[in-house]
């Protein structure tokens, strides 16, 4: 038997960061069991072959509006202020995105200002009373060109789903403005860690005294070994349930690298604009007919000093690691069949992307993390002894 206070499933964000807690903070005994041969969870990043820092399941832009979370992330890491600019490819060109007054100028040929554009937009948009879609929420703000332009082809290859069967949420994540900001995100903070998040992980498990982890480790495989008086489950909801309701449905993708070094990436430097870069910012888009929808060059963000580059061709998959949840009517309709049985399960928190089934991005899951724990002090579930 493997007896702890607490068993954590899931190494990411969300585990790690409720583990630290229970041990640095309630001096409670924790196990963390990862299926995976690494921490980190989805933020995971490594070296790869060309000796360029790579993140292996898709760029990881931390941003946040909480001061909260970056001080407690503050502690595992020095935070590094960094701004993420894309690009858009479309109509066989590289555009200006998310779109703003430089993209408006592109378009019409000439220079211009906030007022027009404003007022263009006013023209092209369609009056939609309540967005009820991703298609509604787009087409209410831009109107009809630069939403077939920018939204529609790129949303149906992400999701196999064209934008009206989706969630407004979805592509209202993405900023309109009229004015000349062109970074890709909203939050007040937007900051990468120093040394990777790689680094972010292991000095949460250092700060972690007595943790122990199982790496490789399939909570389910070994369950029958284990007691614990508080289980913190950060896996996929359906898969806790052996999918008795059927399965949730997730969209994946698949990663294709391609580096470059030596006399091939100097001569790319007229095209990038940077010495020792493939291409001119860390992401362009792709809303276009091709079968991917993203280059990625993190190198652009990390701080890396390194002569040699690796670029990340996305391909939207059905098949693969449960990447993003679906926010379709359907599948938010079986999550509260699933969650229902989550609320009445003993001694057990369901936190995280995939154990609510939410599209949660890096400070909302620390957020959460740190919220529950706060919870279950408050509820002197744990108290130790
Ligand atoms: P995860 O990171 O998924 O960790 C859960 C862990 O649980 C996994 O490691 C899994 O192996 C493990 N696990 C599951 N089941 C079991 C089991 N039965 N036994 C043992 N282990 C198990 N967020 C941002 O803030 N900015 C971004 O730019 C950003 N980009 C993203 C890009 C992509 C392609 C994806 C997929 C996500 C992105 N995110 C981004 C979201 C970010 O990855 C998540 O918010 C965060 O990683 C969630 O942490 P988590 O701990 O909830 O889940
Ligand atoms: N999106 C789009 N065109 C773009 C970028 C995004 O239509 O050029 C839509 C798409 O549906 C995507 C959503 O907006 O899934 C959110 O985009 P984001 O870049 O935030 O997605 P993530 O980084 O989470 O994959």
């Amino acid at each position: 038997m493997l007896d702890f206070d607490v068993v954590v499933v899931g190494g990411g964000f969300a585990g790690m960061v409720i583990a630290e807690r229970f041990t640095a903070d309630a001096k409670c005994s924790v196990l963390v069991v990862e299926r995976r041969n690494h921490l980190g969870g989805n933020a995971f990043d490594y070296q790869d072959d060309h000796g360029v820092l790579v993140h292996k399941y898709g760029p990881h832009y931390f941003r946040t509006n909480s001061q909260s979370v970056l001080d407690y992330l503050g502690r595992f890491a020095d935070w590094i202020p960094t701004e993420y600019r894309i690009l858009s490819y479309a109509e066989g060109d590289l555009w200006p995105f998310p779109i703003n007054l430089n993209t408006f100028e592109k378009l019409i040929g000439r220079s211009s200002d906030t007022e027009e554009m404003e007022r263009t937009l006013a023209r092209w948009r369609v009056h939609v009373e309540t967005p009820r879609n991703s298609e509604e929420v787009i087409v209410s703000k831009i109107g009809w060109r630069l939403y077939r332009m920018f939204f529609e082809e790129y949303t149906r290859k992400q999701w196999n789903r064209h934008p009206r069967d989706l969630d407004p949420s979805v592509c209202a994540r993405i900023p309109i403005r009229t004015n000349r900001d062109d970074r890709y995100l909203e939050d007040k903070h937007q900051v990468m860690p120093a040394g990777g998040y790689h680094a972010v992980f292991q000095n949460i498990l250092a700060a972690s005294r007595g943790v122990k982890v199982m790496l490789s480790t399939d909570f389910r495989e070994i369950r029958p070994q284990l007691r614990y008086r508080w289980l913190v489950y950060t896996g996929p909801i359906d898969e806790f349930y052996d999918f008795r309701f059927g399965r949730l449905p997730y969209r994946s993708l698949r990663f294709e690298h391609q580096s470059y070094e030596g006399a091939e990436l100097a001569a790319r430097a007229p095209v990038s604009g940077k010495p020792g870069f493939w291409q001119p910012v860390v992401q362009i888009n792709y809303p276009g007919s091709e079968p991917y929808t993203r280059t990625v060059e993190i190198k652009h963000v990390t701080g890396q000093d390194c002569p040699n580059t690796t670029v990340v061709r996305e391909y939207p998959a059905d098949q693969g690691d449960p990447f993003y949840p679906l926010p379709t009517p359907d599948s938010r309709k079986l999550y509260h069949r699933y969650r229902a049985l989550a609320d009445r399960e003993p001694n057990t928190s369901f936190i995280g992307r995939l154990a609510t089934y939410r599209y949660y991005n890096m400070d909302q899951v620390v957020a959460m993390a740190l919220a529950e724990y706060r919870r279950l002090m408050e509820r002197g579930v744990l108290s130790p002894g």
